[in-house]
Formats: C-alpha cells, sequence, structure tokens
C-alpha cells in the first residue's frame, strides 16, 4: 500500500482501493476485485454432532457416534461441534415467555451448546478429545499434531449482538449455522451434519411419514420449493450459496453406523445439498 503525504499538513495517508468508499455501495461491491479466499485447513471435515438429535439421546446415540469418530481418526482431521438440543429449547422456552431479547436467548443457547462440547470431548478423552474455545481455531494445526479431536460448541459467537429475526425472537443463527460458518472459514474438506434422520425430506418425517426423501438438491431448488420445515437452519443455505470455499453440507443419521464413515469417504450417503 502506497503512503501519500497531504500537501498542506504534510500527514500521511495510506493509499488503498477502499478509501473513502463507504463500502455499501452496490457498484463499488461488484467493480470490487479481491484474491481468492485462501483455505486455512482445508484437510479439515467439519462436523456437527446434533443436540437435540444425537447428543440428547445419551447412550443410545452417542457411544456409537463416538467410537465411529475414532475409528476414523487416523485417516482423517475431525474438528467437532456441538449444538444444544432440548435444554437449549428449555431455556429458549422460559427466556421468551419472560420476554428476553434474542440476545440474551443466544447467550443462553452458546452455554448449553458449551455443555454438549464438554460432554462430546470427554467421552472422547482416552482418544485426545480436547474442548477448545472457538477463538482457538487458528491453534487447529497444533491440536491435530497431538493426535487430539477437537470439539467445540457450535452457536456462532453472536451472543448479545445476536441478530432479531423477522418472526419471533429465536435467534435465527444457531448451531448449523455456526458449523456451516466455521467450515467456510477454514475451507473445510467437508461439512458434515449428524442428525437423526436419513436426511432432508420434504417435510419432518417424524411429523409427516409420508414425506419423500431428498438425496441431493440445489440451494437454489431448495429455497424454490418453500418446504415449511427443514433439518438444517435456514440462513445455512444462503452461507453456502456465497461461499466461496465451500460446494456442499451432507446431512446423514448418526443413529445408523457406518454413516458418518461414508460421507467422511466422500460417498452419496444422506441428502447433500450442493450450491448452485
Ligand atoms: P440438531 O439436533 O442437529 O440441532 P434438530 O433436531 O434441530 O437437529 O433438527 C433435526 C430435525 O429436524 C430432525 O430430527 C427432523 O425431525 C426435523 N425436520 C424438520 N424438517 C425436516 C425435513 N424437511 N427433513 C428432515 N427432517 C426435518
Ligand atoms: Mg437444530
Amino acid at each position: 500500500m502506497p503512503l501519500m503525504r497531504e500537501r498542506d499538513s504534510k500527514r500521511l495517508h495510506i493509499k488503498s482501493i477502499l478509501m473513502g468508499e463507504s463500502l455499501v455501495s452496490e457498484s463499488f461491491l461488484d467493480s470490487l476485485e479481491v484474491a481468492p479466499q485462501r483455505r486455512l485447513f482445508p484437510d479439515v471435515n467439519v462436523i456437527k454432532i446434533g443436540g437435540q438429535s444425537i447428543c440428547d439421546r445419551g447412550k443410545r446415540a452417542l457411544p456409537g457416534i463416538v467410537e465411529e469418530i475414532v475409528a476414523n481418526k487416523n485417516e482423517h482431521k475431525m474438528l467437532l461441534l456441538t449444538g444444544g438440543g432440548t435444554r437449549s429449547r428449555h431455556i429458549y422456552a422460559i427466556g421468551l415467555e419472560l420476554g428476553m431479547p434474542t440476545g440474551i436467548i443466544a447467550a443462553f443457547g452458546s452455554s448449553v451448546s458449551r455443555q454438549n462440547a464438554l460432554l462430546l470431548a470427554t467421552l472422547l478423552s482416552d482418544h485426545g478429545g480436547i474442548e477448545i474455545d472457538q477463538d482457538a481455531i487458528m491453534k487447529l494445526p497444533n491440536y491435530f499434531a497431538q493426535g487430539g479431536i477437537p470439539v467445540t460448541q457450535g452457536m456462532p459467537p453472536y451472543d448479545f449482538f445476536a441478530i432479531p429475526p423477522e418472526k419471533g425472537r429465536i435467534p435465527i443463527h444457531r448451531t448449523d449455522v455456526g458449523t456451516i460458518l466455521m467450515a467456510d472459514l477454514i475451507g473445510a474438506r467437508s461439512c458434515i451434519f449428524v442428525k437423526d434422520e436419513r436426511g432432508l425430506f420434504t417435510d419432518d418425517p417424524k411429523k409427516d411419514p409420508d414425506a419423500d426423501f431428498i438425496p441431493s438438491i440445489t440451494v437454489s431448488e431448495l429455497i424454490e420449493r418453500k418446504l415449511d420445515d427443514l433439518i438444517l437452519e435456514r440462513p445455512c443455505l444462503e452461507i453456502l450459496q456465497n461461499s466461496q470455499v465451500l460446494d456442499q453440507v451432507q446431512i446423514v443419521n448418526g443413529l445408523e453406523r457406518g454413516n458418518l464413515t461414508a460421507a467422511l469417504a466422500g460417498e452419496p450417503v444422506g441428502t447433500i445439498i450442493t450450491k448452485g
């Protein structure tokens, strides 16, 4: 960046392409050329272990997932994130009826998701499981070099600054969003959501047993279908669509052994949502 000296005051300025711009102008942003996004850790798989769908099932779901994670450890680097699940929903409901703002509800969610990160890291502790803070992310290579399996909570750190949604006061950026943002940030090899259904259906299969399974779909097709309910938080779709480093996300059923392993191996198990 060249330095410029002001003629009168002799003050130094740093000339940059963004100088004097509001950074809001659409035409300016259209014309702005930026380097392609660097992939920080392109060999790391970002995996969300569902809160309600997996962690809340405790002994019936977690030991199987833990075994599968451990079995894949030597072949695949994995960064695990956790959802909050039913305990988040409980405190959300109490907060909502007591008039709490979105930012407080979001902060509740973060602390519950952290409980699940501690739970999962503890279950993995014999095999290198280590609970990390989200801001330790630049230390990922250290954890992997030591044979670690890092686990962090999935809520994005908006907390008190969570954006009030169009409807109600439940934050729309929760642990699915935190997971895909993390995958985008590090330019991950894959972004896998481990939940309790085969993948995406035309409706919640728990409420509508006739719902059809959707093995693969693009973001624009999915938005166009205007499904009433989704297996993934809605903002994930726009984040994937705008990502410069992610091509797809995959949702697999963690209650069936082998699905996570297959997804890590690049097999089309579950539902694959692709950018486009
Ligand atoms: P997590 O535990 O990862 O936060 P959630 O429980 O929030 O996961 O979301 C997964 C659930 O979403 C599934 O168990 C399923 O009951 C529900 N769901 C809602 N809509 C759909 C849909 N269209 N396809 C599949 N599952 C859906
Ligand atoms: Mg959820």
